[in-house]
């Protein structure tokens, strides 16, 4: 392993960064504490900060040489809103919010890229650190996008990394295009006519047409996609009735859509319609269908993950670098960058995972042996795609 030992040198500082911001977690568009917690140790080392762009956004600029060039590397800072099963003493102290997904682990590990790389300067060019808000739900890099990200800070690549625990430290896993799916929402609400379950026949039963819709929705995915195509429709959340004896009037089913491609996309929200509206329609009752497109899919530019590969391979060796790693169908709002400019986002080995505490597990902790990794990628990033003229 070939972390740069000035970092290694600073791992505990990183450590007590990582753990403080995890003591006190801070969820979308309020990470107040945290932005200031950064743009002061930015400001520290002479990297010029911009503060405000999505509310709590924070962008630190760092020049060096005469080079044109610019990049940006981004880490999201906010947490969960859900409670923290951990024991240990640096847990959250917030109740109802938990560093849950190791963004403070992120925070961190860009820090300390940011450090090592003022402190040294071995580049020539531009490199903005990101640091977004809101990663969780509700879109905080969109937001920055919308804000002006990159006509404020012109670059022309983004990069981004995320902590998997289910890959062992020291590893790190990528692939070029399709890398995590678009992430869609979608509620239905079904209206009939409520009536006593003794007389079903004077009224208009939506539990039967709901038991029905369900089944008839997991169609899209089976019958309507290729089978070539990734796809998944979940019903997630079913609510309605309020006694044995009694058929509801109106009954709710929300969940989410994902998948890669536009035209799948297209089809699942145009499918999920007519499914929805034409059972309702087939037993008289009626549905009314909102379908959300939150987060796009991530799609990594082959020629910039060919350079973090290089880099990475650099660091933990060839052997530890999966460089087609399958894709996932989760999301990550840093689609919203790279469908900007090209993008290349990573996956760093955080695990083992222990008795089940993958990501978003109330026991989850971010494992602070790779912060020195992390932000040794991070260093030689920028080294490798700013390189300093002879
Ligand atoms: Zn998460
Ligand atoms: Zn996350």
């Amino acid at each position: 392993m070939h972390i740069i030992n000035r970092i290694a040198a600073f791992h505990a500082e990183m450590t007590s960064w990582r753990r403080d911001l995890h003591t006190h977690p801070e969820t979308a568009f309020e990470e107040h504490r945290t932005a200031a917690f950064v743009a002061q140790r930015l400001r520290d080392w002479g990297i010029d900060v911009h503060q405000g762009l999505a509310k709590t956004g924070v962008v630190g600029t760092l020049k060096r040489g005469n080079d044109g060039h610019a990049i940006g590397l981004r880490a999201d800072m906010d947490a969960l809103p859900m409670e923290e099963l951990n024991e240990f003493d640096y847990r959250s102290t917030v109740p109802g919010k938990f560093h849950g997904c190791g963004h403070d682990g992120h925070t961190a590990m860009l820090l300390g890229a940011a450090r090592y790389l003022a402190e040294t300067g071995n580049f020539d060019g531009t490199v903005h650190f990101i640091f977004q808000p809101a990663e969780e739900n509700v879109a905080g890099g969109g937001v920055m996008v919308r804000e002006g990200l990159f006509e404020k800070f012109p670059m022309t690549a983004v990069y981004g990394l995320h902590n998997r625990p289910n890959l062992p430290i020291g590893e790190f896993a990528m692939r070029p295009g399709p890398a995590l799916a678009n992430a869609d929402n979608f509620g239905i609400t079904i209206r009939g006519r409520g009536t006593h379950a003794g007389w079903p026949h004077l009224g208009i039963d939506i539990v039967v047409v709901a038991a029905q819709m369900i089944v008839a929705l997991q169609t899209i995915v089976s019958r309507q996609t290729s089978p070539l195509h990734s796809a998944v429709v979940s019903v997630t959340y079913v609510r309605g009735g309020s006694t044995d004896n009694v058929i509801p009037d109106e009954l709710h089913l929300r969940g989410t859509a994902r998948s890669f491609l536009p035209e799948v996309q297209d089809r699942i929200q145009s499918s999920l319609r007519r499914i929805a509206t034409s059972t309702a329609q087939m037993y008289g009752a009626t549905a009314d269908v909102e379908y959300e497109r939150r987060y796009p899919s991530l799609h990594n530019d082959p020629d910039r993950i060919a350079s973090c590969a290089e880099v990475a391979k650099a660091i933990v060796g060839e052997d530890h670098v999966d460089v087609d790693h399958e894709p996932g169908m989760g999301s990550d709002d840093f689609s919203f960058m790279s469908n900007r400019v090209p993008g290349a986002y990573v996956w760093i080995g955080s695990g083992p995972v222990e008795a089940g505490r993958f990501l978003h597990n109330p026991r989850y902790d971010f494992n602070d042996g790779i912060l020195p990794i992390g932000a040794s990628y991070w260093a030689r990033l920028v080294e490798s795609e700013l390189p300093r003229k002879a």
